[in-house]
């Protein structure tokens, strides 16, 4: 992921180092290809007109044409204006005073939800928490079973409102209630002494109205500590405006990115923050449970200016 627009931004800054001083004609072709950079690696518009008037501002000012190295300088500003749409500081998770800290999951079909409550309940278990998974996912046949078949794998135990068999119709003792399954998760890790509870919930191929209300039931009935909004950084442009719409229907803490360890050209799942104004918390990079990072803005901005 990003690996095009890392080379891109690279070779402009290559450019210039073989400059003394920078004219305002040599900021501007600078940030001009900046700009090309960005939007061919589809960040959002809004997003690359900030980000590119903040560096021209910058470059032109003090900050460079006094600097002795002033691509280094570029360099530089670049690197903060980044880290910045990123989400500026690392944000940890929010624990609740009085356990359990309910974490609810949202997002779309196929995002990568099932997969990040594994991948979220292992990191924090391997923290000294005692998560429990909560399967409100009730529209996919088969979520139930393969958030079971994760926890298997993190370890971690599952609340479910039908052991396996998921095909029945008879998804007793809640029927097919996920707000229902979602306040017994929360009752159970209560009593069962869980201190996160991870919840995950149903999605959709697209956005859609009942999508969102059942979300929100789910929040109104638990009110969670977290609300992450998991996003598929494959996904393009859309991922921009689906996350304005996650962030109008439910609204949300925090931002997950999945599937970074795609090819795709990612600037969208990079526009996210900045657009909707919360943080990425959490990246994650493969099928495997142990593919999973937290996410730190400034490691990622020198990671693409590598
Ligand atoms: P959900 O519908 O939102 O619960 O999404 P799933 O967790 O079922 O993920 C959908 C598909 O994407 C599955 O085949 C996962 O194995 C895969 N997947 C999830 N996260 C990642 C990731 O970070 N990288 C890759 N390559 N695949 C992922």
């Amino acid at each position: 992921m990003f690996a095009t627009l890392s080379d891109r931004l690279t070779s402009t800054f290559k450019n210039l180092r073989t400059k003394g001083r920078l004219s305002e004609a040599d900021i501007d072709a600078t940030v001009r290809e900046i700009r090309r950079a960005l939007l061919d690696a589809d960040v959002a518009v809004p997003v690359v007109r900030s980000f590119t008037g903040a560096v021209r501002e910058r470059a032109l000012s003090a900050e460079v044409s006094g600097a002795l190295n002033p691509a280094q300088q570029v360099v530089k500003i670049v690197n903060e204006e980044l880290v910045a749409i990123l989400g500026g500081q690392t944000r940890t998770l929010n624990l609740a005073k009085n356990p359990p800290t309910v974490i609810l999951l949202a997002g779309l079909q196929g995002a990568g939800k099932t997969t990040l409550a594994g991948k979220l309940a292992l990191h924090l278990k391997g923290q000294g928490h005692t998560p429990l998974l909560v399967a409100a996912d009730l529209q996919r046949p088969n979520a139930v079973t393969q958030l079971q078949v994760v926890g298997e794998r993190a370890g971690v135990p599952v609340f479910a409102p039908h052991p396996g068999n998921q095909g029945s119709e008879d998804l007793l003792p809640f029927g097919a209630d996920p707000v229902a399954v979602a306040r017994e998760g929360l009752a159970t890790a209560k009593t069962k002494l869980h201190d996160v509870l991870i919840v995950d919930t149903a999605g959709r191929l697209g956005v859609d109205a009942e999508l969102m209300q059942q979300a929100s039931d789910i929040r109104d009935a638990l009110d969670p500590d977290e609300i992450l909004f998991v996003i598929d950084a494959m996904i393009g442009q859309d991922a921009v405006t689906t996350a304005q719409a996650f962030a109008d229907g439910v609204g949300f803490t925090g931002v997950v990115l999945s599937k970074l360890d795609g090819d795709a050209r990612g600037g969208a799942a990079l526009s996210v923050a900045s657009v909707t104004g919360k943080p990425i918390m959490y990246a994650s990079t493969g099928e495997k449970l142990t593919e999973f990072e937290v996410f730190h803005p400034d490691r990622m901005a020198s990671r693409i200016l590598d």
